[in-house]
């Protein structure tokens, strides 16, 4: 750009006639900003939230114990316990997730071989201490209860490209 040219929009306040008209222009279209949290956006059915363990519905806890999920972590953030129950089938005994380790990879659910643990829709969960991001099985259960509805639609809309 000349020196005449420069001088010309520095006269005529070029730059700031632009930014209004800007301005102004947003005045008028259809506002895009949410307000959260009363409105969200939506959300794909792959998100990688907070995690669950569900269950089936007569109650019974999905997970066998087969520590896939734990010897895919990358994070090392799973650790899982498990013995058999009297009648012989296997059960956790303990299954923790450390959050503050998590990178939701989503590969613990990938592994899972009965869909046990998922990572929800849910991504609300900030806390205020670390403490709090240690997860212990009746934790997780919890999360699935309470997900459970949603946690399978997304399944479902999942399938058939799995
Ligand atoms: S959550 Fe799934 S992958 Fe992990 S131990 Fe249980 S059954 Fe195995």
């Amino acid at each position: 750009m000349g020196a005449l040219d420069r001088t010309a929009r520095s006269i005529l306040l070029q730059d700031f006639r632009n930014g209004f008209w800007l301005t102004l222009k947003y005045m008028f279209t259809k506002k895009v900003t949410l307000n959260y949290p009363y409105e969200k956006g939506p959300l794909s059915p792959r998100f990688r939230g907070e995690h669950a363990l569900r269950r089936y519905p007569n109650g019974e806890e999905r997970c066998i114990a087969c520590k896939l999920c734990e010897a895919i972590c990358p994070a090392l953030a799973i650790t899982i316990e498990a013995e058999p129950r009297d009648d012989g089938s296997r059960r956790t005994t303990r299954y923790d997730i450390d959050m503050t380790k998590c990178i939701y990879c989503g590969f613990c659910q990938e592994a899972c071989p009965v869909d046990a643990i998922v990572e929800g829709p849910n991504y609300e969960f900030a806390t205020e201490t670390r403490e709090e991001l240690f997860y212990d099985k009746e934790k997780l259960l919890a999360n699935g209860d309470r997900w459970e509805r949603e946690i399978a639609a997304n399944l479902a809309a999942d399938a058939p490209y799995r």
